[in-house]
């Protein structure tokens, strides 16, 4: 067996479509996948856009297959003219939420103050979170890498409890990583990840940092999937363009075959 499997972590294998399918493409995509994953050793979870939530929720029910979105806002309803609730997301299906991913946080203005509000929302209603952090190519030049994931996690995990942390899954993404076709290195990914789950440890305890899962993210794809599972402390991934194809995602999580 490989890394993650070594320990009691569940590898999951999580797909990102961002802004990516329309509502038509989605549900294609999601049939094929469907029918091309059925180990349930691998937990596997796709994230399309708010729009095909519903549409892929009905494909994949009874698969081995969830559902999740790319983002939420934290109040349960009100005048917010755009935005979902987690609540809204439990009902089109979801059972995941990616959270405080690096493009939103470039682009959207999110914070480690609005990740924070967003986990604790996402937890109130059962989904489970898929935080996102991760350096700039700037900041592991200037080998700040470790610092900047001590703020992300402090304070995007502030104030959670042992309990709220149950479910909730870390994802190392590096920006420099993302959509470039630059991968981390196993190596590289593995001294991050030991960090984190050090981190954890520091500040939640054993149990907490023998359980959490920590996803690597960044131009994972079929040929260096296998390679990146086979370090201790990477649980999975989260995968962006290589899930756009269900053949080629397929391939990133029958990685152990
Ligand atoms: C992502 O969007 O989370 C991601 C890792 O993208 P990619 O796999 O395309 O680098």
């Amino acid at each position: 067996m490989l890394g993650a499997n070594m320990n009691s972590r569940k590898p999951l294998i999580a797909g990102n479509w961002k802004m990516f399918k329309t509502c038509e493409e989605a549900v294609e995509t999601a049939r094929q996948l469907v029918k091309l994953v059925a180990d349930d050793t691998v937990d596997v979870m796709i994230a399309p856009a708010f729009t095909s939530l519903m549409p892929v929720s009905d494909v994949v029910k009874g698969s081995c297959v969830a559902l999740g979105a790319q983002n939420l806002f934290w109040e349960p309803e009100g005048a917010y003219t755009g935005e979902i609730s987690s609540g809204m997301l439990v009902s089109a299906g979801c059972s995941y939420v990616i959270i405080g991913h690096s493009e939103r946080r470039q682009y959207f203005g999110e914070t480690d103050l609005t990740v924070n509000k967003k986990i604790k929302a996402a937890i109130k209603d059962n989904l489970m979170p898929v935080v996102c952090v991760g350096e700039s190519e700037k900041e592991r030049e200037s080998n700040h890498t470790f610092s900047v994931l001590d703020k992300q996690v402090e304070k995007g995990l502030e104030s959670l409890t042992l309990n709220d942390l149950e479910t909730l899954i870390i994802a190392y993404e590096p920006i420099w990583a993302i959509g470039t076709g630059k991968t981390a290195t196993s190596k590289q990914a593995q001294e991050v990840h030991k960090y984190l789950r050090l981190l954890i440890k520091k500040k939640f305890g054993n149990n907490l940092a023998d359980s959490i899962r920590i996803l690597y993210g960044g131009s994972v794809k079929p040929d260096n999937i296998k390679e990146l599972m086979l370090m201790p402390d990477v649980d999975g991934a989260l995968v962006g363009g290589a899930s756009l194809k269900a053949e080629t995602f397929s391939k990133i999580i029958n990685f152990q075959i």
